[in-house]
């Protein structure tokens, strides 16, 4: 079975002391202990949030690039990630492709190197040898900050769908094992319902995880 995933995408926000304070509030919750839960800070605050996030709780880093190093000014790479004791990256999120244009081919260019480079990642894109380490997030781009929430029938018809693509172009270990989960306006008022559907494996939250309210819905299940 699929153990449920709540990853946290806190984007380009917070400081130290904002993000000191939640992370005070998620050390000191009561969460369920069958929910992996990952964080995803800005990268210049990983080492600070690794050091602070209680063991338990994962960390992500946002991006990366696809080679180890170099001459890439202003870019991060898998290895340096791994250095501050983050083992997650999340690749091919819709804002890393509208705002900064990134391709299907540069993600999956990314994709593999961080694979490679012993990273986990939050990755929609097709070329993936190791799913063990792919988590996949379905986000539709209208329910991305805007409040809007895919109904759960919605969420499950897309989340089946993909499931479906898994089996027919992978395997069918991998499209029953890969965990799939929902990004878009995912609060506490929704998520139980969500969570509820049978395809729907967690969340990737965007606003919500930057407040208390993301205890509410890392125990959805509960
Ligand atoms: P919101 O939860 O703020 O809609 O963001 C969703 C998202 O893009 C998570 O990666």
């Amino acid at each position: 079975s699929r153990k449920f995933f709540v990853g946290g995408n806190w984007k380009l926000n917070g400081d130290k002391k904002s993000l000191g304070e939640l992370m005070d509030t998620m050390n000191a919750a009561k969460v369920d202990p069958n929910v992996e839960v990952v964080c995803g800070a800005p990268s210049i605050y990983l080492d600070f949030v690794r050091s602070k996030l209680d063991a338990k709780f994962g960390v992500a880093a946002q991006n990366c690039y696809k080679v180890a190093k170099g001459a890439f000014t202003g870019e991060i790479s898998p290895v340096m990630i791994k250095d501050c004791g983050v083992n997650w990256v999340i690749l091919g999120h819709s804002e890393r492709r509208h705002v900064f244009g990134e391709s299907d081919e540069l993600i999956g260019q990314k994709t593999a190197h961080a694979l490679e480079s012993g990273l986990s990642t939050k990755v929609i894109a097709d070329n993936v040898k190791d799913w063990s380490k792919v988590v996949l997030a379905y986000e539709p781009v209208w329910a991305i900050g805007t409040g809007k929430t895919a109904s759960p029938q919605q969420a499950q018809e897309v989340h089946d769908k993909l499931r479906g693509w898994l089996k027919a172009n992978v395997s069918e270990a991998v499209a029953s094992s890969v965990r799939i989960i929902y990004g878009g306006s995912v609060t506490g008022a929704t998520c139980k319902e969500l969570a509820s559907q049978k395809d729907v494996d967690g969340f990737l939250v965007g606003g919500a995880s930057l407040k208390p309210e993301i205890i509410e819905i890392i125990n959805a299940k509960l």
